[in-house]
């Protein structure tokens, strides 16, 4: 959602995922991975919209704990990177990709993500989705065979798609009627995890996406594999701790 939203909203709930780490003090140099043929892909697809910043921290955060617990298991596993914000004029970025790499070089690009602008509050959550999905080159396990990695997609955003039915008006109305201006429904992006054998998983930090989390359980069938809520029990536990350990848990108890 855009900064002038962003202020108006409460900024305690913006701050509370803040965190400050090094990455120096992970080990990521993971080359080695590339010896064994268990294959899995693990896209992330991240708004960066102005209030997207402690989320972005969090998310390579995420992505070293996940080299780390991988570090010795027989996995190769590589990430690939679409961020997004939204249609002109709204933003002047629609979609940023970056395509399977090591966790190390996934940080590195994170380290230079900025979250910036974004006008309204719905933001190209289509385009996100789809640039991630369509762009990134799947992996399958053993050359010759049609046999597909493991594939995982992590959605990270704090705002719904433009469309009425996701509950917060755009300020083009053609757009809150007809919803996303480049045509892309969520029927298409379910239709595109199906293609590719996706599994997806949104990490929600507040009640914005409630509705499109709805919407996208019903469509997306048994593509939707869970919630990561960041917004439940802030009081007790940092959220920090709960993406990293929402996602971590989630792919060890997926994968095979
Ligand atoms: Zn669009």
């Amino acid at each position: 959602m855009g900064q002038a939203i962003q202020l108006a909203k409460n900024t305690e709930s913006i701050q509370q995922g803040k965190t400050n780490f090094d990455i120096n003090d992970f080990d990521l140099n993971d080359s080695d991975r590339e010896d064994f043929d268990n294959y899995v892909d693990i896209l992330f697809v991240l708004e960066k919209s102005g209030s997207m910043q402690a989320y972005i921290e969090q998310a390579k955060y995420t992505i070293c704990k996940i080299v780390e617990k991988f570090k010795n298991k027989e996995y190769d596993l590589k990430f690939s990177l679409c961020t997004y914000i939204d249609h002109e004029p709204q933003s002047q970025i629609l979609t940023d990709f970056t395509d399977l790499c090591s966790g190390q070089q996934i940080v590195k690009i994170l380290h230079t993500v900025i979250a910036t602008g974004g006008g309204d509050l719905p933001e190209a959550v289509m385009d996100g989705l789809r640039d991630g999905i369509t762009k990134t080159s799947w992996r399958k396990t053993v050359i010759g065979k049609d046999e597909k990695s493991q594939r995982f997609l992590f959605h990270i955003c704090d705002a719904p798609p433009h469309g009425e039915e996701y509950g917060y008006p755009s300020i083009d109305k053609q757009w809150s009627i007809n919803g996303c201006p480049c045509g892309t429904k969520r029927e298409d992006i379910k239709n595109l995890l199906q293609l590719h054998d996706i599994q997806y998983f949104l990490i929600k930090p507040n009640d914005y996406i409630s509705k499109m989390e709805q919407l996208f359980k019903e469509c997306f069938g048994d593509y939707y594999k869970d919630t990561i809520n960041l917004c439940e029990n802030v009081q007790q536990i940092d959220s920090k701790t709960k993406m990293w350990e929402g996602v971590l848990s989630n792919i060890e108890k997926n994968v095979s």
